[in-house]
């Protein structure tokens, strides 16, 4: 492994306090996301470090990789999943029911809209939409299908090009992208510069709370640079003259925020606003005592895993791994159990005959690793594991025995038949 250093953040990320307060290293680990064409490739690996800011409470990563080098090979193609699909419309009447006039002469924008799926519903009901992604290869699918996407990084100087070429935006939505930005104010900024002034702004993002109750240590890796809390994302919001109006959930991405937000002083946040932070004191969600012991949790998790997968070598079992995601290469690699499987199924055909990051294991179909008769299967993408278990036992036909890493580590016997 070729270890690398990286620019290492001297101040928060979002307050610009000082001294933010390292809480879990997990030490050197290649970029999640990058995927390798042979097995004996030498890779970079870099610092991955979790610090805590007691000043704002924003959860944070210490090093921030060169945006360029970690999403210039980007495999993930929002639409693959049916639920998704099925989201996207709740998504669009859920935003639609609190637009409440007119938006006629206006558009919806999303910014880092991918393959345009969530763009979709409110073009087939007529509606203006504009995407923005960074990456040329999935917004030219956008374009293919019909959604406008223009390929760019979105900042405030992206948003002042927008306003001069289309005016202000009734609705915009930034799906689990904010937690990804190096420049958190920036591009807060800029959602706020190309908002109209009685618009909405929905985010997405995943939250600190399900990440430490869950023991999403899974989620960590170079990508994901903030872990917002309602607390620490309200006063990110607060600095640009944005406040929360609404809390919601995502039916998807193993536990999500919905945040409806609008100019300060446009609506009071509801009653739902109120709980859920009062539930985060109570919980002490924002307390740096909570986030040491999710580390050490998080170690001891790991621990467990690698025995368990230990045991079923010792017992002459193979196991291969199913769901060949970021999320994966974090559990994999921090676990380090990743020379005890044989192969990663995953059903993405772009990465088939890949090689996963640190791990260098082969990627293959479903029904490849099916055909390979392994003994066990971990399923690494656990957020969708009762979809995946469904289907190894359905249509594979798999009886050999299951393993749920994550929220409880679970091992499910052969299935008698
Ligand atoms: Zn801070």
């Amino acid at each position: 492994m070729d270890k690398r250093q990286l620019a290492r953040i001297t101040s928060c990320r979002v307050c610009k306090h000082p001294e933010p307060e390292t809480f879990f290293d997990l030490g050197y680990q290649p970029f999640a996301n990058h995927l390798l064409d042979t097995p004996d490739e030498t890779e970079k690996s870099y610092p991955l470090q979790l610090s805590f800011c007691p000043n704002c409470r924003l959860v944070q990563l210490n090093h921030t990789a060169d945006p360029a080098e970690l999403f210039g090979n980007y495999y993930w193609v929002t639409g693959t999943s049916s639920s998704t699909r099925v989201y996207a419309e709740r998504f669009c009447k859920e935003a639609l029911k609190r637009i409440d006039k007119n938006i006629d002469g206006s558009y919806i924008l999303e910014v880092a809209s991918n393959d345009g799926t969530f763009l979709k519903p409110f073009l087939e009901r007529g509606i203006t939409v504009q995407g923005i992604d960074p990456a040329a290869n999935i917004a030219s699918l956008a374009n293919d299908d019909g959604v406008p996407t223009e390929v760019d990084f979105f900042g405030e100087e992206l948003a002042e090009r927008l306003i001069m070429k289309q005016g202000p935006a009734a609705l915009t939505f930034a799906r689990n992208v904010l937690p990804h930005v190096a420049d958190a104010n920036d591009f807060v900024a800029g959602l706020k510069k190309v908002m109209a002034p009685d618009g909405l702004l929905v985010l997405e993002i995943h939250y600190a709370r399900h990440i430490l109750e869950g023991l999403h240590y899974d989620s960590i890796y170079h990508e994901h640079l903030c872990y917002f809390s309602i607390e620490s994302v309200a006063l990110l919001l607060r600095r640009h003259g944005l406040s929360i109006v609404d809390i919601g959930e995502s039916s998807i991405s193993g536990g999500s925020l919905v945040l409806y937000v609008k100019a300060e002083g446009v609506a009071s946040p509801s009653s739902e606003v109120t709980r859920w932070v009062k539930e985060e004191q109570a919980d002490q969600i924002n307390e740096l005592s909570t986030w040491r012991d999710f580390a050490d949790r998080s170690r001891d998790h790991a621990g467990r895993l690698a025995r368990a997968i230990a045991e079923e070598k010792a017992a002459g079992r193979s196991v291969a791994a199913y769901g060949a995601s970021a999320r994966s290469s974090t559990m994999i690699n921090f676990a380090a159990i990743g020379p005890s499987l044989t192969m990663i199924a995953d059903q993405n055909k772009i990465k088939h005959g890949k090689y996963t990051s640190g791990s260098h294991r082969r990627i293959c179909a479903p029904g490849a690793m099916i055909d390979s008769h392994p003994d066990t299967v971990l399923v690494t993408a656990w957020n969708f594991f009762d979809e995946i278990e469904q289907f190894l036992r359905g249509p594979l036909g798999f009886t050999g025995r299951v393993i749920k890493p994550l929220p409880e580590l679970a091992i499910m016997e052969t299935e008698q038949t």
